[in-house]
C-alpha cells in the first residue's frame, strides 16, 4: 500500500511471534479469549470515559458497547470488532510493536522450554497468540483522537501501519481481521466459536454476538408448473384458512411453495449478568471456579483454595468476591513491590474503574485475587479523587475482615493447605515489614542493625574506650564487605554478631529473593 509506513518489531516481540507461529502447541484455542478480552478491555476504557463525559461515546451504533464477531468462509478471515477505545496510530505502533511489561522475556524462555502458552494473558502478550491460527493479521482501529487506521502484519519481523482509505469506517473501536492458516479451519465453524465464547469468555461484561447463519423456511411463488411436486400448501390455523378464502377469490390465484433459505442474524452468545451481582447462594462451585479463571487470567484447571462472596451493607454499600489462588501467581513477588499493581478490580456501579488501586488491600493480603463493586462511591470523579475517598478506608477494612475469616476457616478446615512460616511459603519477612506494633509495642528486628533493648548508660563510654578498634576493624574489612562496625548492648556471650542494615533486606530475605530468581 503506498501510504504505508514501515515498522519492525522490537526483538522481544519478534523472538515471541516467532515461538507462536512455529508452535506446535496444541490449543490454539486461547487465542480468542485473548482478543475477546482485550476488546473487552477496550470497552471498559471507554465506558469509563465516559462517566466524566457522555459525548466521547458518539452517537448511533458507535455508541453501542458491543464485540462481534464475523466469519468469511470464502476469504477465510475472522473478525472481531469493538467500539471499545481504539487506538491511534501512535498506540498502534507502540502497543502492537513493543513490550512494556517486565517479565516477558522470562516468559519467552519459559515458553521455549516448555511450549505452554496458556498463561500468555498474564504476561500482557496475550495479542500475539493470534499468530497461532493467522499467518496474516490486519488490526483497523480508530480512536477520537484520530483518523482510521491499519496495522497489518505477517510476523515476518515486520509491520506496517497505513491511514485507512479503503475500509468502511468503523465510527470507533478496533477490528482484529484474523487471515486463518490452512489448518486453522475449524475456526471458520460458528459451532467451535460458539463453543469457545461459553468456554471462556463466559464473564466479560459486554455482550458478545455472533454474526450466525439460521435456515429459514420461507414461501416464494411457485413456478408455473402447476403440478409442482414439492408444494406443501398446508393451512392450519384459522387466519391462514381465511387468507386463502380470500387468494381463492381474487382472480388470479398466486401459487406459493416453500423453501429453505440461509439469514445471517447477529446472535448473543454470553449471558452479560454479573456473577458478583446474584446471590451466592445461586452460583455454583464451578461458576465460581470459572470466574476465577477469568478474573485471574489462570486458564488451568485448578481450583481457587477458597473464595469469599459478600454483600457489604450499612453506610458503604458493595458487594465483593475474593479468591485465594491455587499457587502462587509467577508475579507475586514483583507485584508485592510494585505499589502500582492490585490484584483486585474495583467496580463503581458495574462500571469497571481499576485494578491499579493499592488502596484496597494491605500488602500482606495482596496475594488474593477478586472484584469488589460498590453503589456508594461516586461514578463521575476521576481515579485520583476516588482513591481519596473516605468510603474507601471502611472498604478497605471489611475487606481485611472478610480476607481473614476465609483464610482462617480454611486453616480450619483444610490446615494442611495453609502453610505458616516453616520452609515452604516464608511469608512472616513480609508480614513484618508491615506490621509495626502489636499493642501499643514496636517490633524490632533482631537481625537487623539499631536494636534497642532498655537502656544501658555504659554504651557511650564503652564506644569511647573501643573507637580505634571499630575503626581498625571497619577499614580491615573494606566496604564491599560491611557498611559499618558499630558497639552494641544486644551481645552477652559472643564478641560480635553480623547483622544487616536498617532499611536493607535481612539475610532472610535475600534468601527468599535468590530463591525466587528465575
Ligand atoms: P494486555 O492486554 O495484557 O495489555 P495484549 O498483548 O493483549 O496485552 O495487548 C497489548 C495492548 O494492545 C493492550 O494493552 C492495548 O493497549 C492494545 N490493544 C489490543 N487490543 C486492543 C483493542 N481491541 N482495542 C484497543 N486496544 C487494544
Ligand atoms: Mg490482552
Amino acid at each position: 500500500r503506498s501510504n504505508a509506513e514501515k515498522f519492525e518489531f522490537q526483538a522481544e516481540v519478534s523472538r515471541l511471534m516467532d515461538i507462536i507461529i512455529n508452535s506446535l502447541y496444541s490449543n490454539k484455542d486461547i487465542f480468542l479469549r485473548e482478543l475477546i478480552s482485550n476488546a473487552s478491555d477496550a470497552l471498559d476504557k471507554i465506558r469509563f470515559l465516559a462517566l466524566t463525559d457522555k459525548d466521547v461515546l458518539g452517537e448511533g451504533d458507535t455508541a453501542k458497547l458491543e464485540i462481534q464477531i464475523k466469519l468469511d468462509k470464502a476469504k477465510k478471515i475472522l473478525s472481531i470488532r469493538d467500539r471499545g477505545i481504539g487506538m491511534t496510530k501512535e498506540d498502534l505502533i507502540k502497543n502492537l510493536g513493543t513490550i512494556a511489561k517486565s517479565g516477558t522475556s522470562a516468559f519467552v524462555e519459559k515458553m521455549q522450554s516448555s511450549g505452554d502458552l496458556n498463561l500468555i494473558g498474564q504476561f500482557g502478550v496475550g495479542f500475539y497468540s493470534a499468530y497461532l491460527v493467522a499467518d496474516y493479521i490486519e488490526v483497523i482501529s480508530k480512536h477520537n483522537d484520530d483518523i482510521q487506521h491499519v496495522w497489518e502484519s505477517k510476523a515476518d519481523g515486520k509491520f506496517a501501519v497505513s491511514e485507512d482509505t479503503w475500509n468502511e469506517p468503523l465510527g470507533r473501536g478496533t477490528e482484529i481481521r484474523l487471515h486463518l492458516r490452512d489448518e486453522a479451519g475449524e475456526y471458520l465453524e460458528e459451532s467451535k466459536l460458539k463453543d469457545l465464547v461459553k468456554r471462556y469468555s463466559e464473564f466479560i461484561n459486554f455482550p458478545i454476538n455472533l454474526w450466525a447463519s439460521k435456515e429459514v423456511e420461507t414461501e416464494v411463488p411457485a413456478e408455473e408448473d402447476e403440478s409442482a411436486e414439492e408444494e406443501t400448501e398446508t393451512t392450519s390455523t384459522e387466519e391462514e384458512k381465511e387468507e386463502d378464502a380470500e387468494e381463492e377469490d381474487s382472480e388470479k390465484k398466486q401459487k406459493t411453495k416453500k423453501v429453505k433459505e440461509t439469514v445471517y442474524e447477529w446472535e448473543l452468545l454470553n449471558d452479560v449478568k454479573a456473577i458478583w451481582l446474584r446471590s451466592p447462594k445461586e452460583v455454583t462451585e464451578e461458576e465460581y471456579t470459572k470466574f476465577y479463571h477469568s478474573l485471574a487470567k489462570d486458564f488451568s484447571d485448578e481450583k481457587p483454595m477458597a473464595w469469599s462472596h459478600f454483600n457489604a451493607e450499612g453506610d458503604v454499600e458493595f458487594k465483593a468476591v475474593l479468591y485465594v489462588p491455587p499457587k502462587a501467581a509467577h508475579d507475586q513477588y514483583e507485584s508485592y513491590y510494585n505499589t502500582n499493581k492490585a490484584n483486585l478490580k474495583l467496580y463503581v456501579r458495574r462500571v469497571f474503574i481499576s485494578d491499579e488501586f493499592d488502596e484496597l488491600l494491605p500488602k500482606y493480603l495482596s496475594f488474593l485475587k477478586g472484584l469488589v463493586d460498590s453503589d456508594t462511591l461516586p461514578l463521575n470523579v476521576s481515579r485520583e479523587m476516588l482513591q481519596q475517598h473516605s468510603s474507601l478506608k471502611t472498604i478497605k477494612k471489611k475487606l481485611i475482615r472478610k480476607a481473614l475469616d476465609m483464610i482462617r476457616k480454611l486453616a480450619e478446615e483444610d490446615p494442611d493447605e495453609v502453610h505458616d512460616d516453616d520452609k515452604k511459603d516464608p511469608v512472616d519477612e513480609y508480614l513484618m515489614q508491615y506490621l509495626m506494633d502489636y499493642e501499643d509495642k514496636k517490633f524490632q528486628n533482631v537481625s537487623k542493625e539499631g536494636l534497642q533493648v532498655g537502656k544501658d548508660s555504659k554504651v557511650k563510654e564503652v564506644k569511647e574506650a573501643f573507637k580505634e578498634l571499630t575503626k581498625w576493624w571497619k577499614e580491615s574489612l573494606a566496604s564491599e564487605n560491611v557498611d559499618d562496625v558499630k558497639i552494641s548492648n544486644r551481645l552477652a556471650d559472643t564478641p560480635c554478631v553480623v547483622v544487616t542494615s536498617k532499611f536493607g533486606w535481612s539475610a532472610n530475605m535475600e534468601r527468599i529473593m535468590q530463591s525466587q530468581t528465575l
